[in-house]
């Protein structure tokens, strides 16, 4: 006999599962690019425990290949008006996973991620 397992299924499962969320230009380096460090600041999307040092989409972080890039400034001016202390600082890959901003704009701007199909 199977033993009863429905009551160990959880409800918000599908965002646990880290196969559907966006991976960004995986491929590309983005040593010498920049990104936003902020205070740390928790994903929005409901049920998940991800908690960002940097400033990151779908939990990968953002970079920009120039320093003053306009919509780097843009967003981290933002950063500042909600009191996320942000620093611009050279990208390095011990930071974690990145996504050229770019590539995340033309991929719809996933705050999250992506469902399949
Ligand atoms: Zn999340």
């Amino acid at each position: 006999m199977e033993p009863e397992r429905r009551s160990i299924v959880v409800p918000d499962q599908e965002l646990l599962e880290d196969e559907e969320l966006w991976t960004g230009d995986d491929d590309a380096d983005h040593g010498g690019w920049f990104c936003v460090r902020t205070d740390p600041f928790p994903c929005p999307a409901s049920g998940c425990v991800f908690v960002a040092d940097f400033m990151t989409a779908a939990h990968l972080i953002l970079v920009w290949q120039e320093r003053d890039d306009p919509n780097l400034l843009w967003h981290a001016q933002r950063a500042k008006e909600v009191g996320r202390n942000p620093r611009v600082v050279g990208y390095e890959e011990p930071f974690g996973a990145s996504a050229s901003y770019y590539a995340w704009e033309a991929a719809g701007r996933p705050v999250h991620g992506i469902r399949g199909r």
